[in-house]
């Protein structure tokens, strides 16, 4: 168990910059199919540049980051200036001011559907609370690592109620809070020194409470396709477990697939982020997201001293520093809790 402080925040790191190896990766191979990918790269097993007329990636030089990334640590600075009540008016603004500022910077990869409908909202006078009454796609949840790093996962409830709190002004659904829940709690048991499997029966447990939040929509159950996903691949070679998570559980931007896609990654790597990542990188659909979700997980289970830092050196668009800066802010504020939550 980590019971240092310093091993903690190795783990918060880990969750970061983890879920930023997995982000680049997936970067160049986003949005392609397999078999798009197999022909222009063969198998991913290191940064890549995107071919020329890649949609979103197009112009970004191998081992970039793009915005689950960016979000995650936007979030995370949200959370840390926003003390105990979650600030919706700061981070709505936030957002804006980042796409405004990709877009300066001729990115094509912006807001994703739930994020952009959430704000076209808010700009026509909807409250912010209200917002993201019908966001059900993978957005929350790619951004949500620095939850899991600022919240212990005890109470349950309180700490998937930060998490819903963090999704109302973008995807206020069940799906997408069930979805992100998941996520947060895999990492914030990975800060408690879980290894990725028990990480995993906590994100299912997590899941369940999540899918009672927000406005419910259609959509298969998060908790039950995590367990369903991990089992489908247990035990298969990383080619049929490819085959297997691309056909059936399904690699798209809806929270149902992407996000059970992730903890099925997490299983044909054993936990292991690079691992996790590369797989990821070559599933196409969402792989970006795919990968920084089931890699953060992973580093948030092993620790940023046990990533591979010769990958670390070569990310692009990521100052480790400031990322460390976040890290113990997040991890002071997770201690603070802790010891407020032995005093009740
Ligand atoms: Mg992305």
């Amino acid at each position: 168990m980590p019971n240092s402080t310093n091993a903690i925040l190795d783990r918060a790191m880990g969750a970061l910059v983890g879920g930023a190896l997995g982000d680049a990766l997936g970067m160049p191979t986003q949005l392609l199919s397999p078999a798009r990918i197999a022909e222009l790269y063969g198998h991913v097993e290191d940064f890549v540049a995107p071919f020329a007329d890649h949609p979103v990636s197009k112009g970004l030089v191998a081992g970039t980051i793009t915005d689950d990334t960016e979000q995650a640590l936007l979030l995370g600075r949200i959370l840390v200036e926003s003390g105990d009540r979650f600030d919706h008016a700061r981070w709505v603004n936030a957002l804006l001011d980042w796409e405004r500022e990709v877009k300066a910077r001729g990115s094509y990869d912006l807001l994703g559907p739930s994020t952009k409908r959430a704000i076209d909202a808010i700009n026509d006078g909807v409250p912010a609370e209200e917002a993201g009454s019908r966001g059900d796609t993978n957005g929350a949840a790619m951004r949500i690592a620095p939850v899991g790093i600022m919240m212990p996962l005890e109470p349950l409830d309180a700490f998937v109620a930060k998490v819903a709190e963090t999704c109302r002004a973008t995807h206020n659904t069940s799906i997408a809070i069930a979805s992100a829940a998941a996520v947060a709690a895999a990492v914030s048991r990975g800060l408690a020194g879980g290894d990725w499997r028990t990480a995993s029966e906590s994100a299912v447990a997590a899941a369940r409470r999540g899918a009672k939040l927000g406005h419910w929509v259609t959509g298969g159950d998060i908790a039950t396709r995590i367990v369903w996903a991990q089992e489908l691949v247990r035990g298969k070679t990383m080619k049929d477990a490819i085959g297997l998570i691309t056909d059936l559980v399904g690699t798209g931007v809806a929270s149902q697939e992407s996000v059970p896609a992730a903890f099925a990654v997490l299983e044909v790597a054993n936990g292991d982020p690079w691992q996790a990542a590369v797989i990821s990188a070559n599933l196409g659909g969402d792989t970006d997201t795919i990968g920084a979700i089931a890699s953060g997980m992973a580093g948030a289970c092993v620790g940023f001293s046990r990533l591979p830092q010769q990958h670390i050196s070569r990310l692009v668009g990521i100052d480790i520093a400031e990322v460390r800066a976040l890290a113990e802010d997040l991890v002071a504020a997770r201690s603070a809790k802790a010891s407020k939550d032995a005093a009740a």
